[in-house]
């Protein structure tokens, strides 16, 4: 079974899985047909985190995919001549923004260790699609007309618009003989063919000539770029043993101190759509999005105590500041033992929030499973194409500011380092017997946070279907209101929030979770009605 954000997608991976690939297979042809028909959201100008599960030998891997700054990368890069940061519209297009993009290689080093086609034939739909023809999906036409910097340059111009300069209607037919080019070098080539050679000369001339800003990305900056493998954190929370990706993303340990947080209280026997129930989980979050911001960076640049701020003694006493009456307001980072005094790198506020970004998961017929949540950042990325694909923005996710009450930001920019990221590929697995039980992620910045704590919650605490885990309405907080996800009926609580003080914000999400759970030995998969992914098995 395969979950994922395009139909188109789903059935090539699908098909994959037939012909005897495996989940890492699927994802791989997966990841080509995106960088296609959903080009706003990921591709191979990107960046992702893959967790990945070895059914035969029990092993749990998590792939770093995520971009790097360029050598010639400085901490004050996105402050304006007035020493002040630039503001997110100014700093996002051009090259300044783009970072060497991670996903590639990733992908390659995840097919050597757990691949069974051969590479090359894992290109082979996508390179089709691209020849051939390929529909503009409603949501990427309606984010094509409300985009106003995609007009505007170039590329992208000449790519999404049409020969009259009107942005590209849902079923309009496409083909991009650029990106079948590019696919057909990397699928002869491996990953190398994207990192030297004539894509990597591409994707350079892209960055460095790019307009309002350019970037000063060189070829040594591709030919240096290396995946890695990263130690994953897991935590216990009532039957459940949760898995997610470790730092640079703040994604997997943030789920995992939330849920921490709440082992503490009964959730099981509150209400899903409760205020009381959204209270705990706010809460909880408040004081996980708290060290977010104070610890968490790249760490290979600055110690990140992923055990520390995992410690069930750390999170009971960080528990035991949830009220269950009345919001503690701001919370303040805890102080986990060890903890390096980095100054905090805040979230940028998210409004309205992005189509970007795009989770899927995958089980093959041997029980492997892949969780893998893959971005260039924003919708269009930094809106400037190489090779026939996006290059992502993601240097935007570094904090803008390097210090913070005279400390150095943990997440501040840094020549070679990885910006924090919020991604949260997660695999679930039974306590008891060890089993596999669920794979989930969703895209939407740092609320992906909250989107997937609240679908673990629904499917261990409340036991609800897979696709009533997802597809429930929100309730998130980043350490600052509490936002209720609009029209989804939730607004009711608003009230009830307010009196406990909470300041509450109703506003439009864009959640993008794709599940699969292992229930009695079946499958059942979802995908959330929020964006056009789809679940497809045999
Ligand atoms: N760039 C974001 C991150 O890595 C993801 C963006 C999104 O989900 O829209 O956290």
């Amino acid at each position: 079974m395969v979950a994922v954000g395009h139909p188109v997608a789903a059935r090539i991976g699908l098909d994959i899985l037939n012909r005897g690939g495996s989940a890492v297979d699927a994802a791989i042809a997966m990841q080509m047909v995106l960088t296609l028909v959903e080009p706003q959201s990921s591709g191979i100008g990107g960046g992702g985190f893959l967790l990945h599960y070895a059914a035969a030998n029990d092993r749990l891997d998590s792939y770093d995919g995520r971009e790097k700054a360029p050598a010639a990368a400085r901490s004050d890069m996105f402050l304006g001549t007035d020493g002040q940061p630039l503001p997110f519209m100014e700093a996002m297009p051009g090259g300044l923004s783009v970072g060497v993009p991670g996903v590639v290689r990733m992908l390659e080093m995840a097919h050597r260790e757990h691949g069974r086609l051969p590479w090359r034939d894992l290109f082979a739909p996508a390179i089709a699609l691209a020849e051939q023809v390929f529909d503009i999906s409603p949501q990427l036409a309606a984010k094509i007309a409300a985009d106003e910097i995609l007009a505007r340059q170039p590329s992208t111009r000449s790519y999404f618009f049409d020969s009259t300069g009107k942005p590209l209607a849902a079923g309009a037919r496409l083909t991009n003989p650029a990106l079948a080019q590019s696919l057909r070098a990397i699928a002869a080539g491996g990953a190398d063919a994207f990192y030297q050679g004539a894509i990597a000369a591409d994707i350079v001339t892209a960055v460095t000539t790019a307009q309002p800003r350019r970037g000063q990305m060189t070829l040594d900056d591709l030919a240096n770029y290396a995946a890695q493998k990263r130690p994953v954190p897991c935590l216990d929370y009532r039957d459940s043993k949760v898995c997610s990706m470790g730092p640079p993303s703040s994604g997997g340990l943030a789920v995992l101190q939330i849920l921490g947080h709440l082992r503490r209280f009964d959730m099981a026997a509150l209400p899903p759509d409760s205020s009381a129930a959204m209270h705990l989980i706010a809460e909880a979050s408040r004081l996980a999005f708290a060290d977010r911001e104070r610890y968490v960076g790249d760490p290979d640049f600055a110690q990140v105590t992923v055990d520390r701020l995992l410690a069930p003694e750390y999170l009971s006493a960080r528990a035991a500041e949830i009220d269950p009456r009345k919001s503690m307001g701001e919370a303040k980072p805890g102080r986990p033992a060890d903890a390096a005094l980095l100054g905090s790198s805040p979230s940028r506020p998210l409004l309205p929030e992005p189509l970007s970004t795009s989770h899927m998961v995958i089980i093959d017929r041997d029980g492997n499973a892949v969780s893998f949540t893959t971005t260039i950042e924003g919708a269009f990325g930094a809106h400037i194409m190489a090779g026939g694909f996006l290059l992502n923005n993601e240097l935007t996710d570094f904090a803008f500011a390097p210090a913070a009450k005279g400390r150095p930001a943990a997440n501040r920019v840094e020549a070679g380092k990885r910006p924090r990221s919020s991604m949260a590929p997660v695999l679930v697995f039974d306590r008891q017997s060890g089993a596999l039980t669920a794979a989930l992620g969703s895209p939407g910045g740092s609320n992906i946070i909250g989107y997937v704590t609240q679908a673990l919650i629904g499917l261990i605490d409340w036991r609800l279907d897979p696709y009533s885990a997802i597809a429930a309405p929100h309730v998130l907080n980043r350490n600052g209101p509490t936002i209720i996800e609009a029209e989804q009926g939730l607004e009711k609580l608003a009230a009830e929030l307010e009196t406990m003080g909470h300041k509450v914000k109703v506003q439009e999400l864009n959640s993008g979770a794709n599940v699969i759970v292992v229930r009695d030995g079946q499958l059942i998969g979802a995908s959330d009605p929020r964006r056009e992914g789809v679940a497809l098995g045999d």
